[in-house]
């Protein structure tokens, strides 16, 4: 799965919270013991849905079974069935029935007679189900909001597809089924594999039957029921299809059509041919991002329009190749237990750079790890865990960066090996970390034990420190690395404890500038501290590169001579090291020559990434950066633009306002002007209250435009605008934000507004008011609802609003 950037916040580990782990030696011990024990093989169910209730948010199901006994006499089944699932009937193939019980989450279904040991045993079950809705099923009603038709979405992962039919709802026992829903005239049923029927039937409705026939992973069963258009594409002979709203046909193809290039490129790099009977990806409201169901995908409903694409939109640079990307990793080897996750999420986090590197080159490739690389030290900062590990915090940054690591280590020949080797010795079965290790070692003859157990198993990165002398007798380059993480992790209360490698031992490469060229040089980092030297250089260094290419994930601290980095930023075509660079010179703001290498790169640099990395640093640099920032805003890249514009209201003062303001006018970007609107605002421009009154009426793609200005207005804290910001309530979640900010700051129109939607006649406008009171001070909030409460109009924000009262009554006591 992949969650939406902005809802980024929502940890990992808060999704699968963590049982107790065993207390053992090795994290690698630890992580296999979290594998479900179970006394069956599950081979295949037969799942039929019928009689979709969305006021009631509930349904009709028959699941049919079969499974293997895998003990001797085998006289009772435990089956996951969520306990809102009213279990009406048990039968045997014959119709016999079967007794049952049910304690919670658990369903036990005793045979006729006990099954022998490989024994194959069928049953029916038979179940009335409600939805605690958004448990395993989502139901949507449209409310009268546009671009929300009703419909009906699955999410099983990691442990909520039991919620809707009785299943074993644990990764390590793959089956085969069949999933047949019968569903309204003019809704679409879209689930795993292939279409085998699609009847009507006199009453309107029709029934869709859809077989996935190669075994999988329980949480992989996808159903979603909507009103949707199909728009068929192919890769070869395989089926690949893109279901998306009516309204939304004509966006569906510039999209989705890169899919297929994509399935091509994972085939050749994985060297195993995309392994099912088809691919779907189907998009749907209120989704946290994309979710790959087997041949199957679920995706958000946020559709770029043609001038989105100015911004490289999320969706299709990481979205739509992460989710594809799992369709080998996760869904064709699927991790054994949730400690091994990162199996499937650091891959399906890597491959979409590999795809990027293939089809724009290696500053693309870069470009995709180095966001990586940002969001990997924000998360380690916050909570320092291992790959490895249950509810890993890091899996898809860390995943993706060691294993580019890996694939620097080993060369591509040997790297693809490796994965062919993987993919092949699990295919369509489960894997653990230490296969893919075991993978490495029969493709390549390589034991990477201390690999898997510094980076994989251990938590942390080399934090290294570098410091140069240079010997002009001798023409010696002395660095003196020292690797400085601390392991200051403690134990939890189970006893487990992260530990971070005080010494990582890894291949690094130096280059040294000299005025007859750059010399290279190989060494080992094996030691706390330990000298390079790199002797019989031409003459003193003109520029020193730790780590060449950038091939260890790491932290950096070198302190340089300003004309090297300059040097080094016109020099190095690695993407990550010009940004490390241009950090250091970001710092440097009374010296000219940082400004005029700042200044070289933001117009010069050959990838727009380094241009808008450089124009951004600028701002630190006040109004002697405007000429370059000026030719920037002229970028034939709409990053760039962006970066110049937040620059220039970092800048202030006329002619940057001006400048701001002209791009907020004229530029083709929403980005670009969305930035526009924060600078203007940041720079405190006279003009602002027009600005933010045509920034809300400026339609964009996600409403990034609208926001920007809402953000001004809460920025400006100006309660004049409460008003405006009212109107837009029904529309935007943010304006909800926006009056709560205003009330904060005074605003009784504000608060008085949020008030009366309490009783708005939609419900979900009622359910953003309640939401919003949570972000206003208790002293603020507190009297105006309790005072609301037994006046309500509707009942069913009742307990939300109590809920909120609650919530801000128990921080009132904790501030005090
Ligand atoms: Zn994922």
């Amino acid at each position: 799965m992949r969650l939406a950037p902005v809802l980024c916040t929502l940890s990992l580990a808060a999704l699968l919270a963590p049982r107790l782990p065993a207390q053992t030696n090795t994290a690698r011990m630890a992580n296999d013991s979290y594998t479900r024990s179970h006394d069956y093989d599950l081979l295949h169910q037969q799942i039929h849905v019928a009689n979709f209730d969305w006021e009631a948010t509930s349904f009709d199901g028959a699941v049919t079974t079969t499974l293997v006994a895998l003990r001797p006499d085998l006289d009772s089944l435990i089956l996951d069935a969520g306990h809102l699932l009213t279990i009406q009937k048990v039968a045997d193939a014959d119709g016999a029935a079967l007794r049952f019980t049910t304690t919670g989450d658990t369903l036990v279904v005793f045979p006729a007679r006990p099954v022998a040991f490989h024994d194959t045993l069928t049953f029916t079950i038979t179940y009335h189900a409600t939805v605690d809705n958004g448990r395993g099923l989502t139901f949507i009603t449209s409310e009268g909001r546009a671009h929300r038709p009703q419909q009906i979405w699955s999410q099983g992962e990691a442990t909520n597809n039991h919620d809707w039919f009785p299943t074993y709802d644990f990764p390590n026992d793959k089956m085969a089924w069949d999933l047949i829903a019968t569903v309204p005239r003019d809704f679409a049923a879209v689930s795993n594999g292939v279409e085998v029927s699609d009847q009507p039937a006199p009453d309107g409705s029709h029934t869709v039957h859809w077989r996935q026939v190669q075994p999988s992973a329980s949480y992989l069963v996808s159903l979603i029921v909507a009103p949707l258009a199909k728009i068929h594409d192919t890769w070869g002979q395989v089926p690949v299809d893109y279901y998306v709203y009516h309204q939304d046909s004509t966006l569906a193809w510039p999209l989705f059509h890169q899919t297929v290039d994509m399935i091509d490129v994972y085939s050749r790099l994985t060297g195993v041919r995309y392994p099912w009977a088809k691919y779907a990806q189907t998009t749907v409201a209120d989704f946290f991002g994309g979710m790959e169901n087997v041949s199957a995908t679920t995706l958000v409903d946020w559709l770029p329009d043609h001038r989105a694409y100015l911004d490289r939109p999320w969706y299709a640079w990481i979205l739509i190749p992460h989710e594809l990307a799992h369709q080998w990793f996760g869904d064709y080897v699927t991790t054994e237990n949730w400690a091994n996750m990162w199996l499937n999420e650091g891959f399906a986090e890597f491959l979409p750079g590999q795809y990027w590197l293939e089809r724009l080159g290696p500053h693309a490739a870069d470009d995709y790890y180095l966001d990586e690389y940002r969001q990997f030290l924000g998360i380690d900062g916050r909570r320092r865990m291992p790959l490895a590990a249950l509810g890993s915090n890091n899996i898809y940054p860390k995943g993706a960066l060691v294993l580019r690591m890996l694939k620097a280590y080993l060369g591509p020949q040997r790297f693809w090996a490796s994965v062919r080797t993987f993919l092949e010795s699990h295919a369509l079965d489960n894997a653990t970390t230490d296969d893919l290790r075991q993978a490495v070692l029969d493709a390549t003859g390589e034991d990477l034990h201390q690999f898997w157990e510094e980076w994989i198993y251990s938590a942390g990165y080399p934090a290294f420190r570098v410091g140069t002398t240079y010997d002009s007798t001798t023409h010696t380059l002395t660095l003196a690395v020292a690797q400085t993480q601390e392991d200051t992790a403690t134990a939890d209360s189970t006893g487990l404890r992260y530990r971070t490698p005080l010494v990582f031992h890894m291949p690094v490469r130096v280059r040294v500038g000299t005025s007859t060229g750059d010399v290279v040089r190989e060494f080992t980092l094996d030691a706390r501290e330990q000298d390079l030297v790199v002797d019989h250089l031409a003459g003193p260094p003109t520029y020193v590169v730790f780590d060449d290419g950038n091939h260890l994930l790491k932290a950096l601290d070198f302190d340089q001579p300003t004309p090297w980095l300059a040097m080094q930023l016109e020099h190095d075509p690695d993407l990550w090291n010009r940004a490390w660079v241009i950090d250091r010179l970001a710092d440097r703001k009374d010296d000219p020559l940082a400004r005029q290498a700042l200044a070289r790169a933001a117009t010069e640099a050959d990838y727009y990434k380094t241009r808008a990395h450089a124009a951004q640093a600028l701002a630190a640099f006040g109004t002697t950066a405007l000429p370059p920032l000026q030719r920037a805003l002229r970028d034939t890249s709409a990053q760039v633009r962006q970066a110049a514009v937040g620059a220039l209201g970092e800048v202030g003062g006329d002619q940057a306002i001006a400048l701001a303001a002209a791009a907020f006018r004229t530029d083709s970007s929403y980005a670009v002007r969305a930035a526009a609107v924060r600078a203007l605002a940041t720079a405190k421009a006279p003009g602002l209250p027009d600005v933010i009154r045509a920034g809300i009426e400026t339609p964009s793609y996600r409403d990034q435009i609208q926001q920007a200005a809402l953000g001004a207005i809460a920025q400006s804290g100006d309660t004049l605008y409460a008003i405006t910001a009212d109107s837009l309530f029904p529309t935007s979640q943010v304006a909800g934000f926006v009056l709560a900010e205003l009330a904060n700051k005074g605003s009784g129109t504000a608060l008085n507004r949020l008030t009366a939607r309490l009783d708005d006649d939609r419900g979900y406008v009622r359910r953003r008011a309640a939401a919003a009171f949570g972000r206003i001070h208790p002293d603020l909030a507190l009297p105006k609802l309790q005072a609301a409460v037994p006046s309500l109009k509707h009942d069913d924000v009742k307990p939300l609003v109590e809920r909120v009262i609650d919530r801000l009554r128990r921080a009132e006591v904790s501030s005090r």
